[in-house]
């Protein structure tokens, strides 16, 4: 690690409260602080986030008392705390990761709003320390608007944001009415890291069906710029728990622990009292368990820990009554006057006790309903070093996607949870040693140092974006030219270059600007515009038609030189393929929602913009391989667009309609502009001293790049208002 790390998170790695003798500063709760403790723990590093005190305003002797650890506080207001904290955070965007629908308040008019201006001032503190070469790590869903808010202050830094907590599925997401904005505020970063394969998957599937964002590998181009999206699995210091378990101290608790149980099994819970935690069905399951084995009520001894949180969220206090509720049901059922079941502990335990516990259970209850990660699971196997002991895990918490050897359980399925729970009991030595030993592997070699060195390495390799690698000056010194051409030909495309994508072809029609702005280009003294599309005639007829443009249909198939002018055809049509091909092509459609066909007289497109993800790789994969066996293969050719699989006449290509629009403006500057692959034959046919522009990122053949259509149509607008004096005017 080589650069300054600026650490951005909710809350700082310590905690200050106000006493009479003045602020007293103590490590805070979470595992943050231990998870980055390789990042800040030596160096330069700065960490930026709340003291957890109350304030509106900056006050000087907080930042005094925070500069010893580095740490820069953001002030919060009390209102901020209601509306931004419990408000948007805890009482939106958690229970929505979490995919408890009933619990997220979208009804406080205040919240969002008040979320935006806290991570305004989050951006703000940032920018402010900000220097070249630094990298800004940005952390968890209370900030999910601070990377683009820090792009738009140092478009030049390296920018990682990292979700603790799960990316819910793309139909979860899509509730949020903010879904876009805080879509658009991560994809201010360069790396965005999440737990799971899957929860990378969700965003980027939610930033394809909302944005038209499309994931190629592991990397997503936003208005050309590479955003790299990938899963960076957190871990623990499992050496140290592993270490600690071995003590004599730890085992003289062990011992204690295992007196108090009388040699009963030891079940043991740790989780924060949180509804996403899964208590209730987890007693629930329990209570069947009894109802099933009443026998085992006398060899059984629960503890279940549960550390207090968010203790002024209303739905967490209604949450704590019902638990309450159901172990004392169980106990009065259940128990004996000398044998109370379960024991629930209301507090936070020390390290030492922590280990003890996880080192004394026999059985350890991980089943959250929904769980970004876990690192309880994690825990609980790290102390484990005789490989004792049987961990039943949820397999919606992120750690069962790695730890394989555990009994997975579905928490919302009592009975299921009863009976994992009765084969944890009933479980064999050997084969608890099997497990425990491949689950103890896996938890030492993905511990949290590793984590934090991954993320920081992925940030360090990211690339200034493709956009920036371009120099503007070079572009600017092109612009000149073109601008100063006495002849200049237009070559542009249509979708992605002049209009923004979207979901149905039919819908990206021209708006008033762009029409403006080609209608003055195309009574521009010396210039002629031609629109080289893989649209159809009427399409490009009917939304450009009366405009003074060439306009090329089909990729070239079909031209039509001036406004009114006929439309000729390159070849003999329709094909003899088509037909066959189209037959063939509609039963895909109709078999994958999302996707319409597009026929034209002479191709077929497949537009995939609205499908998911991996049913479109599927059916996208049948076609190739239908097609290629084609008795008619030779005639066609597929090319492969933007979310299109277009089916067209083997030799027509954009490049086919230079040498004729080039006879017809001799001597002129040509200005090609596309976006995708089908604008790479333009490209490839371009006369020597041609400007080509590509729009975005990934590979081209053009020498310009521009980001997107907003950045073309500024190009197009600048030409038009630099009209040339006539020839006769400079003359004089
Ligand atoms: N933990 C704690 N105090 C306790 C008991 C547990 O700080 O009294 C820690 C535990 O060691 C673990 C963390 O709290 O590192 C809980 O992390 P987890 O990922 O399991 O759940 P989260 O609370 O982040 O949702």
């Amino acid at each position: 690690m080589q650069s300054r790390v600026l650490l951005v998170s909710n809350r700082l790695p310590v905690t200050l409260t106000r006493r009479e003798q003045g602020l007293e500063v103590n490590p805070s709760v979470g595992g943050l602080a231990t998870a980055l403790k390789t990042v800040h723990g030596g160096g330069d590093s700065l960490w930026f986030g709340w003291s957890g005190l109350v304030s509106d305003a900056p006050e000087p002797e907080v930042a005094a008392a925070l500069a010893p650890h580095r740490a820069v506080p953001i002030h919060i207001t009390a209102a901020e705390v209601k509306a931004y904290y419990d408000g948007f955070c805890n009482g939106v965007l958690w229970p929505l990761s979490h995919y408890l629908l009933e619990k997220v308040q979208l009804d406080q008019s205040d919240d969002w709003p008040s979320y935006r201006a806290v991570n305004e001032r989050f951006a703000d503190a940032v920018a402010a320390q900000w220097r070249p070469g630094d990298l800004i790590w940005v952390h968890d869903y209370h900030l999910t608007l601070v990377p683009a808010m820090l792009r738009q202050r140092c478009p030049g830094a390296r920018i990682g944001f990292f979700l603790h907590v799960p990316f819910p599925g793309p139909e979860i997401f899509r509730i949020l009415p903010r879904r876009a904005e805080v879509l658009r505020g991560l994809l201010g970063a360069d790396v965005i890291g999440f737990h799971t394969a899957g929860y990378a998957y969700s965003f980027a599937y939610s930033c394809s069906q909302l944005l038209g964002l499309e994931l190629t590998g592991d990397v997503m181009y936003d208005d050309g710029r590479p955003v790299r999206v990938a899963a960076f699995p957190i871990g623990i210091d499992a050496d140290e728990f592993a270490k600690r378990a071995a003590t004599p101290e730890v085992k003289a608790r062990v011992e204690a622990l295992h007196q108090d149980s009388q040699g009963r099994t030891l079940i043991l819970s740790v989780d924060r009292f949180d509804y996403t935690k899964g208590h209730v069905k987890r007693i629930l399951a329990f209570e069947k368990l009894l109802q099933l084995r009443p026998e085992l009520k006398e060899q059984l001894h629960v503890i279940q820990l549960v550390v207090p949180t968010r203790e002024q969220v209303d739905a967490y206090a209604d949450y704590r009554s019902v638990v309450n509720e159901l172990v004392g049901r169980i106990n009065g059922t259940f128990g004996s006057p000398t044998h109370a079941l379960v024991h629930m502990l209301h507090r936070a335990v020390d390290f030492d006790e922590l280990c003890a516990l996880y080192a004394a259970a026999d059985v350890m209850l991980v089943t959250p309903l929904r769980d970004g990660m876990n690192l309880v699971a994690k825990e609980y196997v790290a102390s484990r070093i005789d490989d004792t002991g049987v961990l039943v895990l949820s397999e919606f918490a992120g750690a069962a996607t790695e730890l394989h050897e555990a009994l997975l359980v579905n928490p919302y399925d009592l009975e299921g949870m009863a009976h994992a729970m009765l084969q944890a009991i009933e479980m064999q030595p050997f084969e608890q040693k099997l497990r425990m030993s491949g689950l103890r592997k896996t938890v030492h070699a993905g511990d949290v140092d590793q984590w934090a060195r991954s993320f920081v390495d992925a940030l360090e390799q990211q690339k200034p974006s493709d956009t920036q690698a371009v120099p503007s000056v070079a572009l600017e010194q092109a612009m000149a030219i073109v601008t100063s051409a006495a002849r200049l030909l237009l070559v542009l495309d249509y979708d992605g270059t002049l209009v923004e994508f979207s979901n149905s072809p039919r819908a990206a029609t021209p708006d008033r600007e762009l029409v403006e702005v080609l209608r003055r280009l195309s009574l521009r003294p010396g210039t002629s515009v031609h629109v080289v599309s893989g649209r159809s005639r009427d399409s490009l007829e009917s939304f450009l038609g009366e405009l003074d443009l060439g306009l090329h249909a089909e990729h070239g198939l079909w031209s039509r030189f001036e406004r009114k002018g006929e439309w000729g055809a390159r070849r003999p049509l329709p094909p003899g393929w088509l037909e066959p091909v189209r037959r063939r092509m509609e039963r895909v459609v109709q078999r994958t929602d999302g996707s319409v066909l597009e026929v034209k007289s002479g191709a077929l497109a497949f537009h995939y913009r609205a499908t998911e993800p991996q049913l479109a790789r599927r059916r996208l994969e049948e076609l190739r391989l239908a097609l290629r066996s084609d008795p008619q293969a030779t005639e066609f050719e597929v090319l492969e667009g933007s979310r299109v699989f277009e089916v067209r006449p083997r030799g027509v290509n954009k490049g086919t309609v230079l040498p004729e629009v080039l006879a017809m403006a001799p001597g002129a500057t040509v200005l090609a502009i596309g976006d995708d692959r089908t604008d790479e034959s333009l490209f490839a046919a371009l006369p020597p001293g041609a400007v080509g522009v590509h729009v975005g990122g990934g590979q081209t053949l053009a020498r310009y790049r521009v980001s997107g259509v907003a950045a073309v149509r500024s190009l197009l607008k600048r030409i038009a208002d630099t009209v040339l004096a006539a020839p006769t005017a400079l003359a004089r």
